[in-house]
This record gives C-alpha cells, structure tokens and sequence, in this order.
C-alpha cells in the first residue's frame, strides 16, 4: 500500500493568510501546508480520506489522473469537505461512494443537495452517500476499512484503520474501543495542532502520548498549524520514531 499525505496543515493552512511568523515565513517547502488530507492506493484500490478545499491542487500536484474507488470523511467540517464539488473528474464513468457518520451525512446533504439527489445536473458529481456507525467495517477492493470513534472536542467524529494503517485527524481524545481497534497497525497518522492546548485538538504532546499508547510503530503528525517551529526546528525536538507529516509525503507499506 502506497500512502500519500495530500494536505497536512490545520483549517486555515501554512502559511497563514497575512502572518510573518517564522514558520509562515519559512523557506522550507514541508512548511507550506494544505489542508487536511490522505490518499490510500493498492494495485487494485485508491482511497481518499477527507476531501479538502485544496484537492484539486492536491491532485494536480500528485498528477494523478487515475480512479478513486471510494470516499471516506471523518467529519463536516469545511476543511475536511470543501473539495468534494471537485470529485466530478473521479466520478464521470461511475457514482462514487462517500462515505461519513451520520451527522456529518445530514450536513453533506444540506451543503451539497445538487450531488445527491437521484436526479443530477450532468456534470455535477455523481456521489453515492453511505452512513457509516462507529466499529462498521467497509471492504473496498480487498482494503478493509473500519470506522473508529473519536472526539473533537465535544463532536463525536470518525478516525479510520485501513488494512494496517490507523488515520485520526481532529481529536481530542479516542473513543470506546478505538485503541483496541488500531493494535497491530504498522503506521499511523495523528492529528497535533500545536504545543498549547486547544478544546478541540490535541497537542504534539498527546499525539505521542497517544501513539505510545498503541504501540511502537512509526507515527506521522499531521493537521498541524503555523503555532509549531519551521520543520527541521521542531522535528529534532521529537522522538525517534515519531515524525511530522508534510504535504506530499509518501510512505509505503508492504
Ligand atoms: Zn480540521
Ligand atoms: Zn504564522
């Protein structure tokens, strides 16, 4: 499996609209940080998890003109969603399924009607919404996939394992069963906003808590906002095994 971080940064992105700070200011490309965003692919299967405002540049940047065989959004919010108007490319040939909890798939079908009605506008994405609960688990392609309970601050929202990757993005803390569900996995993305504690994000601190938790496997910070060093700053700051995401990354598993 070839996992691709499409966007890093917190919900207004590195760098800030307007701020000089050092990190905004920084030189260093892992600095410039996109929106929240991975994309999953096996030789059968490509999995996109959150679709941020920026997927189309994401995408433009991956020059990724392959299918997208399924959708998962963790929660509504419009960092996590504000791309999907342009999913129309990926879903031409055939209805692409979204998949989200409950709430976030009431506020999709108030934001986006237009994509999910039965009877579309030609042109406009051909979405197909799937309502997944806590511990449901989707098979796509031979990818098994399992919903994860998490919160954001008092919103209960969704993580997800997928095959032996674990992806919590926008949490405070882990939901019942959520731990159990990711022993074993081999890589793990997790949400750190910053040093100082937020209401609805953990520090980079409770990430690594968190990560140790789970196991010794390697853990990649992301959703991360300007409020941290320049990357190399504050990377050498952290554990061995313990590393900060950057747009574009890729990592592999066998
Ligand atoms: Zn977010
Ligand atoms: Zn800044």
């Amino acid at each position: 499996m070839k996992i691709t971080l499409l966007g890093t940064g917190t919900s207004c992105g590195v760098p800030q609209i307007g701020c000089h700070c050092s990190t905004c200011m920084s030189n260093d490309p892992r600095d410039k940080r996109l929106r929240c965003s991975a994309f999953f692919q096996t030789d059968e299967a490509a999995l996109l998890v959150d679709c941020s405002p920026d997927f189309r540049e994401q995408m433009l940047r991956m020059d990724y003109d392959g299918m997208i065989d399924a959708v998962f959004v963790t929660h509504e919010h419009y960092d996590h969603v504000g791309g999907i108007d342009d999913l129309r490319p990926f879903s031409y040939m055939h209805d692409l399924p979204l998949y989200a909890d409950p709430y976030a798939a009431e506020h999709l079908r108030t934001r986006l009607p237009y994509c999910l009605v039965e009877n579309k506008y030609p042109g406009v994405p051909q979405l197909r919404l799937h309502t997944l609960h806590p511990m449901d688990r989707v098979r796509v392609k031979g990818v098994e996939v399992t919903a994860l309970p998490v919160m954001h601050g008092r919103l209960p929202i969704l993580g997800y394992r997928i095959g032996d990757v674990g992806y919590l993005t926008d949490m405070t803390q882990a939901g019942e069963g959520t731990l159990e569900a990711l022993q074993g996995v081999r890589l793990l993305m997790l949400g750190a906003l910053r040093h100082e504690p937020h209401p609805t994000h953990q520090t980079i601190e409770q990430a690594v808590e968190m990560a140790r938790s789970i196991g010794n496997q390697p853990t990649y910070l992301i959703h991360m906002s300007h409020h941290i060093a320049p990357h190399a700053r504050e990377q050498a700051l952290l554990p061995k095994d313990i590393f900060l995401g950057y747009d574009g990354l890729e990592l592999r598993l066998d």
